[in-house]
């Protein structure tokens, strides 16, 4: 059987690049040989190769062993792997509508085959049977967590349930995703359908020139005179800020925090309550007490409780300097001639005005600094102070367009490391935002150690013929955070691809890409590059100093802010009876002590709280505040010994980029810091605590 498959697969290979072994440097995907008609056929004998492996560890006769299963399945499906990452990153990065055709054509085919596996009863047997005798074999630990993430993936999946259990599950799963797809659909109806028809011009004043703009061009794509102002967020959150006529900013706050909480058919109310319930019925039928501690099971934070603490240490920490911002906010705005009491539709506009007069700087001006290749080799040179790796430019490495650049990289001993791509500008075909993604994942087999392919897609500012490519310094923040989780995937050392590089668990991935952007603002780190463009001059302190000041600005209220969201997941994830009461009384009851500033009748949060309700954050959301307490806490300890110091970069590595997933985050990070993050660092970075 598998001597035929080879022979049909050589047949084939001669014609598809996809299907041959790759001869390219460091067996890189052959893109200049690639062609569209390649992809189907590739990823039909992709799949056809994945499932003779997976029978192969199906019907072994032999009874069920760590390694002729657990280690077999993630051996399993490699050349699935290589085919469907090129082709689902060049989908974000390089596409066209034939691509585009091709992956709608091939999503159905690899969701088939991914549920083969997962509801595969007989390969559940043997995985099971594995996971039962545990106790009495000898595995690393990283064997054991394979072993625990493989039998996990199993039974979220409900294969342990009996069969009538089996059909509850299933019912329940797809009555989910009915009514998670319904609730992003009204949200939008609701979003889409309203817009604010300005037709006098006095009513545009304090808006951005940029704004009005915008405004204008909706207005005459809707055939209307005038401007149009959209709840979509770009118009929503400037017009808040900007525009002077505040009668004009309480319709649009209203119109926007009343969506899907009209009683009209776009209503989300008892959709937000029914997810919930099922939610709760789901992880019951599991044989957990709700949501969230089914959900946190795989998580750094491990149980609600453990979150819930978290969340009110850091609501005790923010609430009073909340409560004095408000104040602030009150008198300035009180000296800007303003009378009566200060309401939510008040609140960015007086806000955006103070901070203004605070810590204005010039975003062009900064722009000077930061030259694409002088930034560049600034971040390359931090790898370099920090492990010690070293960036080759391999121009024999095929590229998916000629902006991408190829660099093979090495660690400081000599190593080869990985193949990094770096694709910085905006084209027709590329997806908006900036990630990180591999096009494979680092193993070992047969001793021999598979690197990674890793690449970093950014939709940074170009070059013009008068003009270098010159970045804001989000975008610089946003590379060094991209270069983290690079880093992440590059000198992971693992032994099974499905713990390695990124594969860790969701709160705890964040890690190694925010840290980096601590040294965007380290005036040590930016002497090293950051000049001006045309003189050389380094950064002015005062200009690094504004930054830190305006990214604090409202600390308090902010962290509140982002807080209430976690805690509101957390409420609607941690019920353990039906919720019967109305959305908005549960709502009100989890957010009123949050309150800093006067609620507004009409408008309810759930009901467009797309993240947990549509998206998969559902008792996740604390994870963005998690995140930040990890890299603060973490960079504390660099900015203890110094920011470029190699003992606590080695330990960076050793403990926590190399190892991937292959243990317990928190184990990891207690090795890499020497006990558990506290909220301390978070408190003194954002100036929460002096
Ligand atoms: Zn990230």
């Amino acid at each position: 059987m598998l001597v035929l498959l080879a022979v049909s697969c050589q047949e084939k290979a001669d014609k598809n690049p996809l299907l041959s072994k790759f001869d390219t440097p460091y067996q890189t995907p052959p893109f200049d040989k690639i062609k569209h008609e390649h992809y189907m056929p590739a990823l039909d004998s992709a799949i056809s190769v994945a499932r003779h492996e997976i029978d192969a560890i199906v019907n072994n006769t032999e009874e069920p062993t760590f390694e002729n299963t657990i280690e077999a399945l993630d051996r399993s499906g490699k050349l699935l792997a290589d085919v469907s990452n090129i082709l689902f990153n060049l989908n974000e990065a390089e596409t066209d509508s034939v691509l585009q055709q091709i992956v709608i054509e091939a999503s159905p085919k690899l969701t088939d085959f991914s549920n083969d596996i997962n509801l595969n009863p007989e390969l559940f047997k043997r995985v099971k049977e594995v996971w039962e005798k545990r106790d009495s074999l000898t595995l690393t630990a990283e064997q054991q967590m394979l072993l625990d993430k493989t039998y996990k993936g199993f039974v979220s999946n409900g294969a342990n349930l009996s069969e009538a259990d089996k059909e509850k599950y299933r019912a329940i799963s797809r009555e989910l995703s009915e009514l998670t797809v319904k609730f992003n659909q009204n949200v939008l109806a609701e979003t889409n359908s309203y817009k604010l028809h300005i037709t006098n011009e006095a009513d545009l004043a304090g808006l951005p020139q940029s704004l009005i703009d915008a405004a204008a061009y909706t207005a005459k794509q809707k055939g209307l005179e005038g401007w149009v102002i959209t709840l979509d967020y770009p118009m929503y959150g400037p017009f808040m800020k900007y525009a002077d006529n505040r009668e004009l900013r309480k319709q649009l706050y209203m119109a926007y925090g009343n969506r899907c909480f009209k009683g009209n058919e776009y209503d989300n109310q008892k959709i937000a309550q029914r997810i919930a319930n099922l939610r709760l019925e789901l992880a019951n039928l599991l044989g957990y007490p709700n949501f969230a501690t089914f959900v946190l099971e795989n998580r750094m934070a491990e149980t609600p409780e453990r979150v819930n603490q978290f969340l009110d240490q850091l609501v005790a920490a923010s609430l009073p300097t909340a409560r004095e911002e408000v104040k602030e906010v009150e008198e300035f705005a009180r000296q800007q001639g303003f009378k009566g009491k200060l309401e939510r539709w008040d609140w960015s506009y007086y806000s955006e005005k103070l901070k203004n007069a605070k810590y204005s700087y010039n975003e062009e001006e900064l722009k000077l600094y930061f030259q694409l290749e002088k930034v560049i080799d600034g971040v390359f040179l931090l790898a370099n102070k920090l492990y010690g790796l070293t960036f080759l430019p391999n121009g024999k490495i095929p590229v998916y367009h000629p902006d991408v650049k190829a660099y093979e990289v090495y660690d400081g001993s000599g190593r080869f490391m990985s193949v990094l791509y770096l694709d910085f500008f905006p084209r027709e075909g590329k997806s908006g935002g900036a990630w990180m993604t591999s096009f494979r994942s680092q193993y070992r087999e047969n001793g021999k150690d598979i690197r990674p392919i890793v690449s970093i897609v950014t939709n940074f500012t170009k070059p013009t013929d008068k003009q270098p490519s010159l970045l804001t310094f989000y975008e610089f923040s946003t590379f060094l955070h991209e270069f983290g989780h690079a880093l992440h995937g590059m000198l992971t050392d693992c032994n099974y691809s499905s713990l390695s590089g990124t594969s860790v668990y969701r709160d705890f991935v964040e890690l190694p890409s925010q840290i980096m952007e601590n040294f965007a603002v380290e005036k040590e780190y930016l002497d090293l590059f950051a000049v001006h463009y045309q003189t050389g001059e380094k950064i002015p302190q005062e200009l690094v100093q504004k930054i830190i000041d305006s990214r604090n600005f409202q600390a308090g209220y902010f962290s509140l802010r982002q807080l209430g969201f976690g805690i509101l997941d957390m409420a609607w994830h941690t019920i353990t009876k039906p919720v019967t009461e109305d959305v908005d009384s549960f709502e009100k009851k989890v957010l009123n002590p949050l309150d800093v500033l006067p609620p507004v009748k009409g408008t309810n949060m759930s009901v467009t709280f797309g993240h947990i309700f549509e998206g998969g954050y559902a008792a996740g959301y604390y994870g963005y505040k998690w995140a930040e307490v990890l890299d603060a806490d973490a960079f504390e300890l660099f900015k203890e010994k110094g920011i470029f110091n190699r003992e606590v970069a080695q330990s960076f590595r050793e403990n926590i980029l190399s190892r991937g997933g292959s243990e317990h985050p928190m184990t990891l990070y207690k090795r890499f810091r020497g006990q558990e993050p506290t909220i301390d660092a978070l408190l003194k970075r954002s100036g929460l605590k002096k």
